[in-house]
């Protein structure tokens, strides 16, 4: 089960369609291991900025980039299939995400995320597959499953928002108790927004904010489920 389930997310970031203009040259981000092609220069330094914040939260988190990391910015339309605001492409090291101007295309407008400025969603796009790429550098015995991946980054994103705009996009589940079950491999493919709002529940728990995080890192905790 649980490989199909890897299978079936591969496929969905992996679907890139058309052929995106991108920068002519790269972006070489200050005092980080980054080089970021977009062609709008003002957004470049923007996503350096947010990377460098980005690097700091992850190191709380005990992630450390080992390895060039490559972040493309380009339109929607040429990036990813809709509902797909950004990826990882562990193989290259390369995050792709959808410029402002066009992400709001591919969030849903029932989504959490709809609810929060289409600049703040992009700088915590950044942030969440910043995640990914460090989570995937880090020296562990065998690769963490996808619960444990996505726990990570929306732990992350959420926690990069400002606080006007968390309680946003978690408006109307404060007080709503989600079961931490719903933190696992398939819920996450199929529930996304649920996903994040179990994890940052239980993320925000006493005991559990990075220290839980640098655990998953170093492969004492988990949210693995032997599949049936
Ligand atoms: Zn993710």
């Amino acid at each position: 089960m649980q490989a199909i389930l890897r299978l079936a997310l591969a496929g969905a970031l992996a679907f890139l369609t058309g052929a995106p203009v991108w920068a002519e040259q790269a972006l070489a981000c200050e005092a980080t291991d980054l080089t970021v092609e977009v062609p709008d220069p003002d957004l470049a330094a923007r996503v350096c900025a947010t990377a460098q914040s980005g690097l700091d939260l992850l190191a709380e988190f005990g992630l450390v980039q080992s390895k060039t990391i490559r972040i493309q910015v380009g339109s929607q339309g040429a990036l990813h299939d809709t509902d797909c605001m950004g990826s990882f492409d562990a193989g290259a090291g390369l995050i792709r995400l959808s410029d402002p101007a066009t992400l709001a295309r591919s969030v849903n407008p029932g989504s959490l995320w709809h609810r929060i400025d289409a600049w703040a969603l992009f700088d915590s796009l950044v942030i969440h597959e910043l995640s990914h790429a460090l989570l995937q550098q880090a020296d562990r015995a065998s690769a963490p499953c996808l619960a444990d991946h996505e726990y990570v980054a929306y732990a992350a994103q959420l926690s990069s928002l400002a606080p006007a705009d968390r309680a946003l996009v978690l408006d109307g589940s404060r007080e709503e108790r989600i079961d931490p079950a719903h933190i696992n491999d398939f819920i996450v493919l199929m529930d996304p927004d649920l996903f994040a709002r179990a994890v940052w529940q239980h993320f925000s728990a006493p005991g559990h904010g990075a220290a839980f995080v640098r655990g998953i890192v170093a492969g004492r905790l988990s949210f693995y489920v032997e599949p049936f």
